[in-house]
Parts: C-alpha cells; sequence; structure tokens
C-alpha cells in the first residue's frame, strides 16, 4: 500500500462534515466584522518568505526549483501573500481594507498532535488603520469567532513589543542576546531565560527581576516600568484602552497583559495577542495576531496594518477536547424499491424530491427491502419511502417513520408536504 506523506492527513466524510460546519461559522462572523474574502496562490516565491523571515526560514519550509529554473515555496502562513497582493494590485481600495482568508499551509515541522505539515489557517489583515478602537475590534473579532464556534474554555493574552523592547532597554539585553532569549521568552521557558540570563553574566536579581515583569499582569508594575519613557507609556497607555474597550464593548472579561509575546519581533511592532485553548496541552495556541509592518519592506507605501491567524485544525481539535456535538450529516429520505422492476419509477420520485430541496438518496444495489432498511437505520436517515407495484397502482408510495416506526399510504404528489 503506497503511504500517505508524514504530517498530512486524509478526512474522511464525518471529518469533513466537521470542518465544513465550523468553516461556515467562521465565514459568518468575518462577514459580521465586515470582512471581505480573498485567496491567494498554494506556493509563492521563495524569495516572498525570505524576504519576511530571513534565509533561516527556509528549513521550516517545503521549497523547490520549478521545471523554469524559479525558486518557489509552498505558503507557510498567508500574511506575506496577503500583502503582496495588496501591494500588487489593492492599494488603491478604499481604508481601511478588511480581508479575511482561508487556506492550507505548509511547513517542514515536527509532526506531532496538532502539528502537522500541510495544515490550515484562517485569518484577516486589517490594512489602513491602527487606531485603539480598531485593534479592540481585531481582537474582540480573533475572540469572537472560536466564541462563535462554540468553545468555552478560551485564553487571550495581550502584550506590546514596544514595551517588550524597552524592558530589555531597561535591563542593558543587547540585540544579540535578545536573539537568544525571545524563543525561551515566547515558550515560556522562563528557568531557561534566567540561565541564560546567568550565562551572559547577568546578576541572579536582575534575572528574576526580569522575568517577574514579563510573567507579571499587575498592571501597576508594569507602569511603574514604563514611566520613564515617553513613547512606552503612549503606547501602555493604548494597551490599557485597547483592554477597557475588549472589556465593556466586546464583554470579554477574561483578557490578561502577557508581556512575553514574542511573535517576529523584527516586523511585529506594538500591539500583539494569543489565545489559548488550554485543554490541548503542548499545542494549545490557536491563535496569534497583532500589528506589523511588512507594506513598505514588499515595495508599498507604509500604511498601518494589523491581524491575525487562526490554527483551523486546533480549532477543531479545541472543539473535540470540549465533547462539542457537531451536527450529524443527515439525508433526509431513503427510497427503496421492493423489487427490480420498480427501480425506474424509485429513481423517479427520487429526483423529484431533491428538486425539492431534500437530500435523497435510494437503494441502488437492489439489496430487497430487509436489508435496505437496515442500510437506512445505520446511516441515521428517519423517513424511508417503499415504492410497490400494489401502491404503486394507486399513485400511492408506503411512507414508513423510522424515529415511531410508524407507516402510512401517501399518495406521490403529496410526499414532499407529508415529509417537510
Ligand atoms: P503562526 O503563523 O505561527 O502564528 O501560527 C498561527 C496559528 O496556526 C497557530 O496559533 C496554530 O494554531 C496554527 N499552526 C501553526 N503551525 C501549525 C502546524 N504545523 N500545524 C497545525 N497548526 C499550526
Amino acid at each position: 500500500v503506497l503511504q500517505i506523506p508524514r504530517g498530512t492527513r486524509d478526512f474522511a466524510s464525518d471529518e469533513m462534515q466537521k470542518r465544513r460546519f465550523v468553516e461556515d461559522k467562521i465565514r459568518l462572523t468575518f462577514k459580521q466584522f465586515g470582512y471581505k474574502e480573498i485567496q491567494t496562490p498554494t506556493f509563492e516565491t521563495l524569495e516572498l518568505f525570505t524576504a519576511k523571515s530571513g534565509e533561516t526560514i527556509i528549513d521550516e519550509l517545503y521549497s523547490f526549483k520549478d521545471k523554469g529554473g524559479r525558486d518557489l515555496a509552498l505558503r507557510p502562513e498567508l500574511t506575506a501573500p496577503v500583502i503582496r497582493f495588496y501591494v500588487d494590485k489593492l492599494q488603491m481600495e478604499s481604508k481601511p481594507l478588511k480581508l479575511f482568508y482561508f487556506g492550507n499551509c505548509f511547513r517542514y515541522d515536527r509532526p506531532q498532535k496538532g502539528r502537522y505539515r500541510e495544515f490550515m489557517q484562517t485569518g484577516c489583515e486589517l490594512i489602513g488603520t491602527d487606531t485603539p478602537e480598531a485593534t479592540a475590534e481585531l481582537i474582540a473579532l480573533a475572540y469572537t469567532i472560536l466564541k462563535n464556534i462554540g468553545l468555552k474554555d478560551l485564553k487571550l493574552y495581550i502584550g506590546n513589543l514596544s514595551i517588550l523592547s524597552s524592558i530589555f532597554k531597561a535591563f542593558n539585553i543587547s540585540k544579540e542576546q535578545q536573539k537568544n532569549l525571545t524563543p525561551l521568552i515566547d515558550k515560556s521557558l522562563f528557568n531557561d531565560v534566567v540561565s541564560c540570563l546567568k550565562d551572559f553574566g547577568f546578576s541572579e536579581k536582575d534575572s528574576q527581576d526580569f522575568i517577574e515583569i514579563l510573567q507579571t499582569s499587575d498592571v501597576k508594575k508594569i507602569i511603574k516600568f514604563t514611566e520613564k519613557d515617553d513613547q512606552t507609556k503612549d503606547e501602555m497607555m493604548r494597551l490599557f484602552q485597547i483592554l477597557e474597550l475588549l472589556k465593556n464593548i466586546f464583554e470579554i472579561k477574561t483578557c490578561e497583559i502577557k508581556l512575553s509575546i514574542v511573535r517576529g519581533l523584527d516586523y511585529y511592532k506594538g500591539v500583539v495577542f494569543e489565545i489559548d485553548a488550554p485543554r490541548l496541552g503542548a499545542e494549545k495556541q490557536l491563535c496569534g495576531g497583532g500589528a506589523y509592518e511588512l507594506i513598505p519592506l514588499f515595495g508599498g507605501s507604509k500604511t498601518p496594518t494589523s491581524g491575525f491567524a487562526i490554527g483551523f485544525d486546533r480549532t477543531i481539535l479545541a472543539l473535540e477536547e470540549e465533547k462539542y456535538k457537531f451536527p450529524e450529516i443527515k439525508l433526509d429520505v431513503y427510497v427503496i424499491p421492493i423489487n427490480e422492476n420498480l427501480m425506474i419509477k424509485s429513481l423517479e420520485i427520487t429526483q423529484n424530491l431533491r428538486k425539492e430541496g431534500l437530500s435523497v438518496d435510494m437503494d441502488l444495489l437492489k439489496r430487497g427491502i430487509s436489508k435496505s432498511l437496515k442500510y437506512a437505520s445505520s446511516i441515521n436517515v428517519e423517513k424511508i419511502i417503499i415504492v410497490g407495484q400494489k401502491e404503486l397502482d394507486e399513485d400511492s408510495v408506503t411512507f414508513r417513520d423510522m424515529k415511531t416506526g410508524k407507516q402510512e399510504l401517501v399518495k406521490i404528489n403529496s410526499l414532499y408536504e407529508k415529509i417537510r
């Protein structure tokens, strides 16, 4: 048997039913917030991703040369493609531009539960404004999407990279040292941060103070820190404003400050946020986003931008973890001809009910009545039509309700009324 590639998955019909159901809900929420859907190609020039993230990203990519010798890559995310699209064709559109997407992404990650080599992201980019109201609305959108799907156990954290930078500055941590520290900070490996700082020659006290300020959600402590620097103070005030808006307008009460959110320090700036589903364990991050600056890098004129990406597969896992009851695939009616001669008439009845908008299937295997009934109950159909010659002679069929077991004779031309 040929094997499926490592880190990829097939989705059986029950899985697809769940995925489409969740997708529809997400699409609806984006539209309620005034976002419009766009699509970009599955592969892009390799340069698009190295421009954004540097050459080291290549290790994490599926990149290849095509037959014309061009360097290409399967997209690992959609922010860079969307911004490329914007700079190329959408710069003249009126602002703010609210764009959302669904797309499969590819990363040469080590596969485990919640981490795949092909996975799906849904997300959005907000181009042309970064007022506190706009930022609060963006964060609320991410949270509302996950709430509207039906998730209950969510944690929303908000950070700010300007504040993080001034914390680095205050502790005299150099850019080079930051490079070593940020991956540890991002993963909340604070013990490792402390030992790394020790290696750099920092005192025990400074190291402890440093990780304390990164871990605290105590507003007073943070304010004390930002007082000295005017620009950071402004960012701090914005952050509080956003928190207030989230609480009062969007009724999100469970939002915490977390200054250790790093994301891509190179192009993210200002507000950043994450949403976790704590029940998922190691791979619990469902969503990451924030304000960033990519448009000038891609040749466009500077405009405030922000956005987020939600891991679609993890969202499904989180719903399953919460024992969410997904709707089942349901056929409205199953039609059973009692013998071969009634196949054509049965097909006609089936097709006429489909025209009315019902989902209808019939026994195409000529299985006979008892096997067909067994099959029908195995796929959970509640309404059965049994087509027999005697009843047909009176323009009727037998209608059976599987739930009650009740059977009755129904005229063919009133079948739809009966079923509806
Ligand atoms: P990122 O672009 O890395 O911020 O990722 C955004 C979201 O995509 C994460 O919060 C995850 O939910 C999801 N994600 C990232 N990488 C993977 C992966 N390899 N497999 C499944 N989901 C992923």
